[in-house]
């Protein structure tokens, strides 16, 4: 890091308590919500966790979808308050499949929650979430979908599925900041979370958030406001209407595309099929020649970011990161030069050139 002076983040000016509500309403407008969108001065794992927490009662059974380590923290939150919980374990590392759900909520009737993630940064997946929600909404299931990768990088219609709650943090595709997050909450989530025992007088409480930000005329949020968060968010959102929230989730489309065909090219096993992976990173299978210790030692290439996967049937994947700013044709191209300098060191036959060609192709023809 150069010896900046950051003295300039001091003193910033107060942030006007009018300026929450339509912040709260451009995120609504993102996500296609009329649904009430709170703003959580936290990262994304504390919203997360406040919905669990405020959910949460011991009369409640979940079906709690895991396909990540934050599926298990989710289903632990739950338990935590008493909730019922059943964890419906994906192969590991793998997208669930609708049957497996729609197997488990037929298997407990009783079910009256449904959590998912929708796409997963740790191994590059992509769940069935529009099959899912149908399913729950047949059923007359709350959904909590943990869109806090998603958002921005796919598509997410919030009424049009019918997702009661969704999470959204501005760190990912948004390429906002991270100490933010927020939640869409509909008619239908708040009568479960006005129980008669909710958490109260806490930074895990919904309801608090009911009481003091809605029912006030969404002026001033709870607690101290954390101002340079806000204005980093209201100048993150900005430029996430400039450029378009779907041209925003198409430039990830073809960012994961163009990673995609010249990982084939260059003969490397994709994780996934394409439409089961994520548009935020890639995921290949290292070859065998390579150690993970190998790849995560060092950097391969300047304006690369290559990583090993996270979690439980991860630990053989090398993942393309081409989230948020990423998603370019520079830093995608910074990706496969990388690799191709990964592979010539470790002596993997490969054909950079028709790899490059095959990059160059999505980006000048993209259909
Ligand atoms: C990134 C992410 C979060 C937020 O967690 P951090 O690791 O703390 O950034 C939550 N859920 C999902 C699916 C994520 O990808």
């Amino acid at each position: 890091m150069p010896n900046r002076d950051w003295t300039f983040l001091l003193d910033p000016p107060a942030f006007p308590a009018d300026a929450y509500a339509p912040l709260a309403d451009q995120l609504a407008a993102l996500l296609g919500t009329r649904n009430d969108v709170l703003l959580i001065q936290a990262e994304a794992v504390l919203a997360l966790e406040a919905v669990a927490t405020s959910l949460a009662r011991p009369d409640l059974t979940a079906l709690n979808i895991v396909t990540s380590p934050y599926g298990s923290w989710f289903g632990g939150w739950l338990s935590r308050g008493g909730v019922h919980v059943n964890n419906l374990q994906a192969t590991p590392a793998k997208p669930i499949t609708t049957d497996a759900v729609a197997a488990a909520l037929d298997a407990e009737p009783e079910t009256k929650i449904l959590a998912l993630v929708h796409a997963e940064s740790a191994s590059g997946i992509l769940n069935p979430l529009e099959d899912i929600v149908a399913l729950a909404k047949k059923r007359g299931i709350i959904t909590v979908v943990d869109a806090v990768a998603s958002v921005g990088g796919h598509p997410l219609d919030v009424d049009r599925l019918g997702i009661d709650i969704a999470v959204i943090g501005p760190q990912k595709s948004l390429a906002g900041p991270a100490g933010l997050s927020a939640i869409s909450i509909s008619k239908a989530a708040w009568v479960f979370l006005d129980h008669d025992n909710p958490p109260r007088d806490s930074m895990l409480s919904l309801i608090d958030h009911k009481k003091q930000w809605l029912e006030k005329g969404r002026g001033s949020l709870p607690g101290t406001p954390a101002l340079l968060e806000f204005y980093a968010l209201q100048a993150a959102i900005q430029r996430v209407e400039q450029e378009g929230i779907s041209e925003m989730v198409a430039r990830h489309g073809r960012a994961a595309k163009a990673t995609r065909s010249a990982l084939q090219a260059l003969g490397a096993t994709l994780w996934v099929e394409k439409d089961q992976a994520s548009a935020l990173v890639t995921t290949a299978i290292l070859p065998e020649k390579i150690r993970m210790n190998d790849l995560v030692g060092r950097s391969w290439g300047s304006g690369s970011d290559l990583t090993a996967g996270v979690g439980p049937g991860a630990e053989r994947l090398i993942r393309f990161n081409h989230t948020g700013r990423r998603a370019s044709r520079e830093a995608v191209t910074a990706n496969i030069e990388a690799y191709v300098y990964l592979l010539e060191h470790f002596d993997v036959e490969h054909d950079a050139v028709v790899a490059h060609l095959a990059l160059s192709k999505t980006y000048e023809d993209p259909k």
